[in-house]
């Protein structure tokens, strides 16, 4: 038997979601509908007689549109193959045996993988009954062993926001030696005039961190790339921990494009969140019962009924992401896709 250490033999495998029929909408990996702007696939063309060649190692002109962009500091940017993988390097500089990071349950599915993977403790929080991050038990869970807290604003997978006076207060009980990353993959669809501004916590605190990503709003999931604002101690670590190479060159350069293209996808993000609100008021129309989602993203609580629900929504041709025992996460699509979508919901109800 090869040494392998048993954890990992035990880990879910990362699940892309339930096959798609062919004809069917796609809306469970919570994906942009829009195709790339001409001026992204311009610039990932122009960058493709240079593949022979390794990308720029410390990725300088992205990281320095990066810094303007947020006016921080290019050291304290550190990027990675997704925001994903971002994650990983924060727990791996963070956390090892023993060690706890705490996270609010359900979020985003990769918290507890990644956790043990580095061979810590994941410290799941249970939300609250109305979908929300309990900050006060996340803060009670804090041990000596805490090493690191992800609070996942809005949250993935029920939309839910935490406000800054949320954060305000559980950053006060938190000690200074444990960090805590703001996840803020779906900010730019957060309208929540109540929601924390991950940034304005990071200039405000030593020990608060801000993980984004081109892959939601920019519509670059295929590309993968992601990136921490974090103070520089902890962002020079990360570029220690990460992958050489692991944003290609084309990456690099569409995220560039896009920064470029910031009133036209602004245009875009605009019509999701229209869309989100136009379904979300469809489906409570219909009789759904569902929390406001601040994502691109609406949360069905189904419970023990969420087999039956998501095997209606496949056989209607909607491809969702189920959480068994839990509930359903459907992705804003284009509006023929979320009509389909809402012709299966009222058919599953
Ligand atoms: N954080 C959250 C909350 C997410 O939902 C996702 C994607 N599902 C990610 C991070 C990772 O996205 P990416 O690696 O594509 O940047």
């Amino acid at each position: 038997m090869i040494h392998q250490r048993d954890v990992i033999g035990r880990l879910p495998v990362y699940k892309p979601g339930r096959p798609a029929a062919p004809g069917a909408v796609k809306l469970s990996s919570n994906e942009n509908p829009f195709p790339p702007l001409p001026s992204v696939v311009d610039a990932v063309v122009a960058g493709l007689d240079g593949i022979q060649r390794y990308p720029d190692l410390g990725a300088a002109e992205l990281t320095r549109r990066l810094a303007e962009h947020y006016d921080v500091d290019p050291g304290e940017i550190a990027l990675g193959a997704g925001s994903v993988e971002v994650a990983g390097q924060l727990i791996h500089a963070s956390a090892g045996d023993g060690d706890e990071v705490i996270f609010a349950w359900r979020s985003f599915e990769a918290y507890p993988i990644l956790v043990q993977v580095a061979g810590a403790t994941p410290v799941p929080v249970p939300l609250t009954a109305d979908e929300r991050h309990d900050l006060d038990a996340m803060a009670a869970a804090i041990t000596p062993r805490t090493r690191l807290v992800f609070v996942c604003n809005p949250n993935n997978p029920t939309g839910a926001t935490v406000t800054a006076e949320e954060l305000t207060a559980f950053l006060a009980k938190v000690p200074a030696e444990v960090l805590v990353v703001v996840d803020e993959a779906y900010v730019h669809f957060d309208d929540d005039p109540r929601s924390a501004n991950g940034l304005e916590f990071f200039r405000n605190h030593p020990n608060v961190a801000v993980l984004h990503t081109f892959s939601k709003a920019y519509g670059l999931a295929g590309l993968r790339v992601g990136y921490a604002i974090a103070p520089a101690a902890v962002a020079a670590n990360l570029r220690r921990v990460g992958v050489p190479f692991a944003v290609s060159d084309l990456a690099q350069r569409a995220a560039i494009a896009s920064l470029d293209a910031e009133s036209e996808l602004e245009l875009r993000i605009r019509e999701i969140v229209a869309e989100r609100q136009r379904v979300t008021a469809a489906l409570r129309d219909g009789g759904w019962r569902l929390v406001d989602s601040f994502g691109n993203f609406l949360w069905l609580r189904t419970g023990d009924d969420t087999e039956r629900v998501d095997g209606v929504l496949h056989a209607h041709g909607v491809v969702a992401r189920a959480f068994a025992g839990e509930g359903v996460r459907v992705t804003i699509g284009s509006p023929e896709a979320n009509d389909r979508f809402l012709a299966a919901a009222a058919d599953a109800l």
